[in-house]
């Protein structure tokens, strides 16, 4: 067996008061410079790098010599102040060096496939090799800092839920269908031959029986897999903060919910949130912003065009027709058509208009109604303008992600200034594409009390107790007060087209469970991936996970979803059906 000197400190540990003392590092060879008949390397580790000199007469400095960067070694040497022309004030252990005793290579590195220390090179490498070499890629300093980042935010949120009186419980992975709405992935049982587990989509049903078990206060980091075909930043598995909570009102979760926040991010960020977050009904959202998860460090409101407007569109009656403004803010007028034109989302029965007024000639994309536009919207120098007709939600939502966008990219709203917001009030029910009442959130929410009665005759226009959590434009949470009585329950289902039969087959287990005691309860998933994401500021939440798959919902790395061997398959009867 191998043994080799042990760490005595970290690479990012040793200062002026370690001079004179012996100590080992263990860790990587950042880089080799040789000068004249001095060698220096740094070593690193996850906490930072120490230099190590070693002159000719060094007995190592043949092995030295033999050293590729990324070698792993451990080094035992003497702490020594460098000379003062040397000290290095850019870097914590730039007043020390430690002087070369005893080195030992622990397993040599080839070049590398990708350049992890040329930030510059990095940019241009493609994410599928980044993905590939991901065990390399999680070695530059960045994606250290996240993952470290998103432990530190963990242990805050965790210490924070232990000291409220919450309790950690694992839920089952392999479950029957829990309905978040997305498709399930489905694990064939062998034991039962043709019968599927489904991975959870999130831990909704068990954490309700929880609460019907008496736990009062729940939470879990909780892993969800829904199987959903790819799009831009999408995981098949993602982490929640799941939370739920006996014997409380909305308002109670939603207090619990800004206290965490407001410790996550004043311990882990230094940010403070205010005492009390912003709230919006989804209809003033939606009025205002557009959209229900709107970025708020910024106003341009989304705003009704006026009868004059609504005549020179030539709008139906029935139709909607709103208005997004901003200033240039120094882009040219063509950089601002090509964001729209690449941003702005295109719906049947949806018509846009934009006039962007730059120093030159305006430039639009309807020549036919620009003059008009420009008149009766009283379009000043440095102004752009996004009109659009149709229907009132689809309308409001294409301009509401526009405006998101916008404001990001005409630098409206920095990275590191937080805007976190509850949106409440959304309808309980919506109309799915062929008009299938479905629910908006969950079947599981509660409507509001006073509007039970219009559960027959008018459902779409039923409120349920339901909040998103916002953060800077991104919904990073969501939750509800539950239904706690059956026959409620058992008439949501109904209403959304559940036979009696089907309804037992499905929740059965619920609806019994709901006969033998079930508190009022409520809670809420935070979105844990996003959260990190949003924090410090990334787009992809790939940046802040270990080893997520790529755009196409596969790994480049181990080479997930794989052929499983043709035994395996025999052995759940799956052969037969496949091949
Ligand atoms: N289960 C919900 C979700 O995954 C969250 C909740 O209602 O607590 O979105």
């Amino acid at each position: 067996m191998l043994t080799f000197p042990k760490r005595t400190h970290w690479c990012g540990e040793l200062r002026r008061e370690h001079v004179g003392s012996e100590v080992v590092l263990n860790g990587w060879v950042h880089s080799i410079r040789r000068i004249g008949k001095i060698t220096f390397i740094l070593v690193r580790d996850r906490t930072g790098v120490t230099q190590v000199v070693i002159s000719s007469k060094n007995p190592y400095y043949e092995v030295v010599e033999t050293l590729t960067p990324e070698t792993v070694v451990a080094v035992r040497g003497v702490v020594r102040a460098r000379p003062p022309t040397q000290v290095n004030p850019e870097l914590p252990t730039g007043e020390i060096e430690v002087e070369l005793r005893e080195l030992v290579i622990l397993s040599r590195a080839k070049p590398l496939p990708i350049p992890i220390f040329d930030p510059e090179l990095m940019k241009t490498t493609s994410e599928t090799m980044r993905l590939k070499y991901r065990y390399l890629d999680l070695r530059r300093p960045e994606m250290l800092r996240n993952l470290l980042f998103r432990a530190e935010l963990v242990r805050v949120l965790k210490n924070s839920l232990d000291s409220r009186g919450f309790v950690e419980v694992e839920t089952p992975y392999l479950a029957r269908s829990t309905p978040e709405g997305a498709r399930d992935f489905l694990v064939p049982s062998r034991l039962f031959p043709g019968k599927f587990y489904a991975l959870t989509q999130s831990p909704q049903l068990f954490k309700q029986l929880l609460m019907i078990a008496g736990f009062e206060r729940y939470y879990q980091f909780a892993r969800c897999f829904r199987d959903e075909d790819p799009r831009a930043d999408r995981q098949p598995e993602f982490t929640q903060l799941d939370i739920e909570m006996s014997f409380v009102t909305r308002e109670d979760v939603m207090r619990v919910v800004e206290d965490l926040m407001r410790e996550a991010f004043s311990k882990t960020l230094k940010k403070e949130l205010p005492d009390l977050l912003p709230r919006l009904t989804y209809s003033e959202a939606l009025e205002k912003y557009g959209i229900d998860k709107p970025d708020i460090r910024f106003e341009n409101y989304i705003e009704d065009g006026d009868e004059n407007l609504r005549t020179v569109l030539k709008a139906e009656p029935n139709k909607a027709v709103r208005v997004l403004r901003f200033e240039l803010r120094g882009k040219k007028p063509e950089e601002i058509k090509e964001f729209i034109e690449e941003t702005l989302t295109r719906e049947d029965g949806v018509r846009h208009y934009y006039v962007i007024r730059g120093t030159g000639s305006p430039v639009s994309n309807n020549e036919a109604v620009e003059q008009e536009l420009m008149r009766s919207l009283d379009i000043g120098l440095g102004e752009v303008v996004v009109v659009s007709v149709g229907d009132y939600v689809k309308v409001s939502g294409a301009l509401g992600a526009l405006r998101n966008s916008l404001g990001k990219y005409l630098g409206l709203a920095r990275k590191d200034d937080y805007a976190m917001l509850w949106i409440t009030d959304f309808p309980l029910f919506e109309l799915s594409v062929d008009g299938v009442l479905t629910s908006m959130h969950h079947p599981f929410t509660a409507p509001r009390p006073d509007d039970i009665p219009k559960l027959d005759k008018d459902p779409l226009n039923v409120i349920a107790l339901s909040y998103d959590l916002v953060l800077n434009g991104y919904e990073v949470g969501g939750g509800s007060i539950r239904i706690n009585n059956k026959e409620l329950q058992e008439k949501i289902f109904r209403m959304l087209g559940l036979t009696t039969e089907e309804m037992y087959d499905r929740y059965g287990f619920l609806l019994e469970a709901l006969e033998y005691g079930a508190p009022p309860h409520g809670g809420i998933a935070i979105g844990l991936d996003r959260l990190v994401a949003v924090m410090l500021g990334y787009e992809s939440i790939r940046e802040v996970m270990a080893f997520p798959k790529n755009k196409e919902m596969m790994d480049p790395m181990t080479g997930a979803p794989g052929k499983p061997p043709e035994e395996h398959l025999r052995e759940i009867k799956w052969l037969k059906i496949s091949i």
